[in-house]
């Protein structure tokens, strides 16, 4: 499966008397068709990398370095760092869309769920005619498991996971290839969270486009991820496919998420568990980001950054111990 999307170094910073450096150094890649999941505590930059990838930062975030790469069928690349104005808006919706955790701020409360179906291809596929712009409404509220009458409901009657679907719907809307997800069933509860993933994994099979999906629940995570990146404290340091990083999770920290959950069967929990907390991301960083709460921690973990290298099996780590830690959990 070929590469859809390329992160490429990307750091974040917010600016501040001393400038916050929430994401450094994150490269990535998407293939064609193949959801990837980046978890990661709250605060571990997962949100601004993905507002960095889809040219959603505001001010005080700013992008220091890195490149997205879009790479089409033909295998033609497009840096959407470089886009602007019209070619980014199209390029938005028709290639990428994302969806975010609160539906409630993705939809517009004062217009029905259909005018708000109708606006986006009025937008983006001006030449639909009204009568296909309602049949495909209907289609795509159909695919996520509404009832298409619900079209006439303003967003207040609906649940909060009916919205959810709402929003993924919109997303989907256009057809992109790409849909990046933050956190987005954070919101409700553990059994319309998993009916909600579940229907992301229908809709992608069929239709085939690649999902990122940002949570802080790694649980969540492990069966329905083709790969899988870990974040701390504003870097990537385990890369893996989900497999692999579930039987054998190869850094430290991995390690103390996975057995933050005492049974991947039992009640999902949250990523805590690890005593200790993130350093301060407006001081310098000489050594591991993570040596305050390693379990490993030796010689040079103080002084050395560890870079995320491979380490076997498809899994890349950021950790000086050789081929990281064997995985137990
Ligand atoms: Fe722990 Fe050192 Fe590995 Fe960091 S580099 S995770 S401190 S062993
Ligand atoms: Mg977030």
């Amino acid at each position: 499966r070929g590469t859809v999307l390329r992160v490429e170094g990307v750091s974040v910073e917010y600016a501040g008397e001393r400038p916050t450096r929430a994401v450094r150094d994150v490269s990535l890649e998407l293939r064609r068709g193949e959801l990837l999941g980046i978890a990661g505590e709250s605060g571990c930059g997962k949100s601004t990398l993905a507002y960095a990838v889809t040219r959603m930062l505001k001010p005080p975030a700013r992008l220091t370095a890195g490149r997205v790469l879009y790479r089409d069928r033909e295998g033609k690349e497009t840096d959407l760092l470089a886009l602007e104005g019209e070619e980014l808006r199209t390029f938005r919706w028709n290639k990428l869309s994302m969806v975010f955790q609160s539906a409630m701020n993705a939809l517009n409360p004062v217009t029905s769920v259909g005018k708000q179906f109708h606006d986006i291809f009025r937008a983006h596929r001006p030449a639909m005619t009204a009568r296909q712009r309602a049949e495909r409404s209907a289609e795509l509220l159909e695919m996520v498991g509404i009832d298409p009458a619900r079209l006439r409901s303003f967003p207040h009657e609906l649940s909060g996971g009916m919205r959810q679907r709402v929003v993924i719907a919109m997303a989907l809307a256009l057809d992109p290839e790409i849909v990046v997800m933050d956190e987005p069933t954070t919101a409700l509860d553990v059994v319309v969270q998993r009916e909600i993933l579940d229907e992301v994994e229908r809709l992608r099979e069929r239709l085939g486009f690649s999902v990122v999906f940002i949570t802080h629940d790694l649980g969540l995570l492990l069966d329905v991820s083709d790969r899988l990146a870990v974040m701390y404290a504003g870097e990537v340091v385990e890369y893996a496919p989900a497999a692999e990083l579930a039987a054998r999770p190869a850094h430290p920290y991995t390690q103390g998420l996975l057995r933050s959950f005492p049974d991947l069967l039992g009640p999902r929990r949250e990523l805590r568990g690890i005593p200790g907390s993130p350093p301060d991301l407006r001081l310098p960083l000489e050594g591991c980001p993570f040596v305050d709460r390693c379990e490993h921690a030796f010689e040079p973990c103080r002084s050395t950054h560890p870079v995320l290298r491979d380490v076997g099996a498809g899994r890349s780590a950021a950790c000086h111990l050789e081929g990281a830690v064997v995985g137990e959990h």
